[in-house]
């Protein structure tokens, strides 16, 4: 099924920008038709962050009686803890045409492309191991051990850069929100958006009249 809206899957190693790019992103457009899927996630809350904000927090059992009705597009486990993107909203939002923006790992990533094969992948990657490093002590929400594991597994998920349709490399900030646009601008003037979009233009400049 074709829906209206663009699924735009974004990963990145912890700490290399993501969230920062999307709200970034949502803030300087505030006219472009997107929203950032709300994930369900078994982790605990870190300062600032707020239920049914940045993440619905549930405990394990609620979240394993989701998998088991079939609640989920996606979910995996990422860090020890579990994280999942439900159905039901990404499709209502898609299908009314607006944009949707995943922050999810690559494992969750891999699900949605053979799921929903239309959708977009962008990897983020940070300019160096010491910036990111440098990043996720910044961001001061992590103990050091947290911290450590995230440096550890950042490897493991920037392994899969390849798998996605684009890269950007997130160093200087301006820099990277402007590829960010870039990607989206150039999603929405491929052949079929355009066509969707523009149809009656497209068939009074073809009509003999
Ligand atoms: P622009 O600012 O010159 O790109 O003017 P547009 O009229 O193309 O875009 C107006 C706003 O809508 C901007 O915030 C764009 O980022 C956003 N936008 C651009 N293209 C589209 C599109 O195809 N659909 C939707 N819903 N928004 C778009
Ligand atoms: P993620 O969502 O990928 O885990 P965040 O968006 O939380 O990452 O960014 C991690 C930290 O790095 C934040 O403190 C953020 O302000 C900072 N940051 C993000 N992008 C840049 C950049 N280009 N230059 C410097 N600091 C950045
Ligand atoms: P954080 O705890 O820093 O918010 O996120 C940790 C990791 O979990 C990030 O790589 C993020 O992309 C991933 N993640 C967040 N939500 C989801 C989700 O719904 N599904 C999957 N598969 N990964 C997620």
């Amino acid at each position: 099924m074709s829906q209206l809206g663009t699924l735009y899957i974004i990963s990145a190693p912890s700490g290399a920008g993501k969230s920062s790019l999307i709200q970034a992103f949502l803030k300087t457009q505030p006219r472009y038709d997107a929203q950032v899927s709300v994930s369900h996630t078994t982790r605990s809350k870190r300062e600032g962050e707020q239920n049914g904000v940045h993440y619905h927090f549930v405990d394990e059992a609620h979240f394993h009686q989701m998998v088991a009705h079939n609640e989920f597009l996606e979910y995996a486990e990422v860090f020890g803890k579990f994280y999942g993107t439900s159905k039901q909203s990404i499709l209502e939002t898609l299908n009314s045409g607006v944009d949707v923006f995943l922050d999810i790992d690559w494992q969750g990533a891999r699900q949605i492309r053979g799921k929903m094969p239309e959708s977009v992948s962008i990897f983020i990657l940070p300019p160096s191991k010491n910036e990111l490093l440098r990043r996720l002590k910044g961001r001061g929400q992590d103990s050091d051990e947290v911290i450590n594991f995230r440096m550890q597994k950042a490897i493991s998920e920037m392994e899969h850069y390849a798998e996605y349709d684009y890269i950007i490399i997130n160093d200087d900030f301006e820099k990277a929100l402007h590829d960010l646009k870039t990607i989206l601008r150039a999603e929405r003037l491929k052949l079929q958006k355009q066509i969707k979009a523009n149809d009656s233009l497209i068939f009074q400049l073809l009509s003999s009249e």
